[in-house]
Formats: C-alpha cells, sequence, structure tokens
C-alpha cells in the first residue's frame, strides 16, 4: 500500500533497526519504545488489522512472533514478556498495517497488567451467560479473511457490521458447571 508507513520500511525506503527476517515477516525495534528492547512484528503484506487476516497469514504470524519473542526475552534478560495488538483506532492503533509489540517488562513496573490500562468493570451473571452465547455464535469456522484486503475498515459499532458465518452457538445455560467454567474462560 503506497502510503503505509510500514509498507515503505518493508520497500527499505525507511530506516529501521532490524532484528528478524523472513520470507513472510519483518521484526525492529519500536521507534518509541516502551521499554529497552521493544520490538515491532509485522507481515511485509499490508494485512491492516486482524479482520483482514486469513488464517494461514495469522499463522505464519504468530509463529514469527514466538521466535522474536524468545529473542526478545534472552537478549533483555526480561523475566517478563507482554505481547500487544491494537485493531482500529478506538483500541489505540496508529499504524493501520498489522504489527505485534513484544514488549520486555521490569521489575519496576510490579507486575501490572492488563488492569493498568482497562479496569475491570464486572458484569452480573446475567450478562455474562448472554454476551458469552452471542459472541459464541458469533465465531466464525476460520479459513479466510472476515474483511477482504480492499474493504475498509468500519469503526461502527459490533451490530452494524456484516453478520457472521453462522453456526451453532454452545449453550452455557444447559452446561455442567466445569463445562460452564471452560466456556467462560475460552473467552
Ligand atoms: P500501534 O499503536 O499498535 O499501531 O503501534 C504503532 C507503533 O509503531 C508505535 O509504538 C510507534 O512508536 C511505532 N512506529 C511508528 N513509526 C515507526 C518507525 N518508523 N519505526 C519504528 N517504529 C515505528
Ligand atoms: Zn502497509
Amino acid at each position: 500500500m503506497e502510503d503505509c508507513i510500514f509498507c515503505k520500511i518493508v520497500k527499505g525506503e525507511i530506516p529501521i533497526r532490524k532484528v528478524y527476517e523472513d520470507e513472510h515477516n519483518l521484526a525492529f525495534l519500536d521507534i518509541n519504545p516502551r521499554n529497552p528492547g521493544h520490538t515491532l512484528v509485522i507481515p511485509k503484506k499490508h494485512i491492516e488489522d486482524i479482520f483482514s487476516a486469513s488464517e494461514d497469514d495469522a499463522t505464519v504470524l504468530v509463529k514469527a512472533i514466538r521466535r522474536v519473542a524468545i529473542g526478545v526475552r534472552k537478549a533483555t534478560g526480561a523475566r517478563g514478556i507482554s505481547i500487544s495488538q491494537s485493531n482500529g483506532q478506538m483500541a489505540g492503533q496508529l499504524v493501520p498495517h498489522i504489527l505485534f509489540h513484544i514488549i520486555p517488562r521490569t521489575e519496576a513496573e510490579k507486575g501490572l497488567g492488563l488492569e493498568g490500562v482497562l479496569p475491570i468493570k464486572k458484569q452480573d451473571e446475567a450478562s455474562m451467560d448472554s454476551i458469552a452465547k452471542k459472541i459464541a455464535g458469533s465465531i466464525p469456522k476460520g479459513g479466510s479473511a472476515e474483511r477482504p484486503a480492499e474493504q475498509k475498515p468500519a469503526e461502527s459499532p459490533p451490530e452494524e457490521r456484516d453478520a457472521p458465518e453462522e453456526h451453532e452457538a454452545p449453550s452455557t445455560e444447559s452446561a455442567s458447571p466445569s463445562e460452564k467454567q471452560k466456556i467462560d474462560f475460552d473467552f
């Protein structure tokens, strides 16, 4: 994509501190490190976000993420590594080319996790059951990207987006406690 900064990086038009490259992926230091060794992993082809990635794209990418995370941990000696990825401006995605942040974590952060960014918002049991069922019924069987490459991303609410591929939702109401826990946990 012409005006994508990361596509320009892939073409060698913008200098980077490259740490890894394979046929499909590139990894380099983030120009604004949140901690020393903060590395980005990107696909070489322009994929806007997780919804524009096919399962094959995702598989190839995750293999590279794993490799790079191993290298970042070894090189920095970090005892914790956070891996993060954002989809859409609402989620804080700045560059519209999918990327994964591999961030070494330090003692000084005292184990701060997701709650540091997004505080817990407890929901009642019925609401939890309801959203679990709705999500389970919305998950596609897999395969190609949900959004073709040429389609612009929507920042609209989920109900305004294309209906997902239909399949049978597992019922959380009839599940045994252990099954129910597993279903809840999987989300
Ligand atoms: P995100 O907000 O998840 O889209 O992350 C975008 C990241 O790309 C930010 O952490 C930026 O610091 C980083 N970034 C932007 N331009 C460059 C660049 N030319 N080289 C390295 N990292 C960059
Ligand atoms: Zn791009």
